[in-house]
């Protein structure tokens, strides 16, 4: 079964997540932005082994580690989307601008698209592809364990930002309301910020999306 740690890193106190399968004790970690030696060692706390990254998109409270934590335990990053190679590019001038440590280029060793899966031990989670907040955002979804990794595209009682290059509204909505209502009212979600809350309650009580 698919368990998962959530640990705030970075002064954007962005949600990174260690997820693990419980047989074989692997893990990936999700959105490594930054303060890499306390990640560490929450995951050498749990006792498990990380021996993948996945990147929900490319901003620099989310992405900020990941170039150097590869390097460090030479782990394969995965994901995120392709539309999110511009961001990518602009990691160094999003740590000047961010006053976040130099952030290292790096190169996904696998993009993912929507529909795509990704195996963690024997876990396997859904890739579905959310655009709006990024071009390129990716969301990992288990409908075993009822859990979804949704980076920044929706939050507790508000949604993404959109007013980033390659930003947009209607295509945030629309990713919310076709792709992550989907997965059910019961379904709790992660989001890359603040608290977790499921998506039933956001279609009843969040004033962007509520109703929808
Ligand atoms: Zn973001
Ligand atoms: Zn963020």
């Amino acid at each position: 079964m698919l368990r998962y740690h959530t640990v705030p890193v970075t002064p954007f106190q962005q949600n990174a997540s260690i997820v693990w399968c419980d047989d074989t004790r692997e893990a990936a970690i999700i959105d490594p932005g930054g303060d890499l030696d306390h990640l560490l060692a929450e995951a050498q706390r749990l006792d498990v082994k990380l021996v993948q990254i996945w990147l929900t998109h490319a901003h620099i409270d989310h992405a900020g580690g990941t170039a150097e934590l590869a390097k460090r335990l030479n782990l394969p990053i995965i994901g995120p989307h392709p539309g999110d190679q511009f961001w990518i590019d602009g990691l160094p001038q999003q740590s000047v601008m961010f006053g976040f440590p130099p952030a290292g280029h790096f190169t996904p060793t696998r993009w993912l698209a929507d529909g795509d899966t990704v195996q963690i031990g024997h876990c396997t989670l859904n890739v579905r592809h959310c655009p709006g907040h990024t071009p390129g955002h990716v969301v990992f979804h288990s409908p075993d364990i009822q859990r979804a990794f949704v980076g920044d595209v929706l939050f507790a009682g508000s949604i993404g930002r959109t007013d980033f290059p390659q930003g947009d509204h209607d295509t945030l909505i629309a990713s919310i309301t076709q792709r992550l209502w989907p997965m059910g009212d019961d379904t709790v979600f992660i989001p890359g910020h603040g608290p977790e809350s499921t998506f039933g309650r956001e279609r009843r009580s969040n004033p962007y999306v509520r109703g929808t």
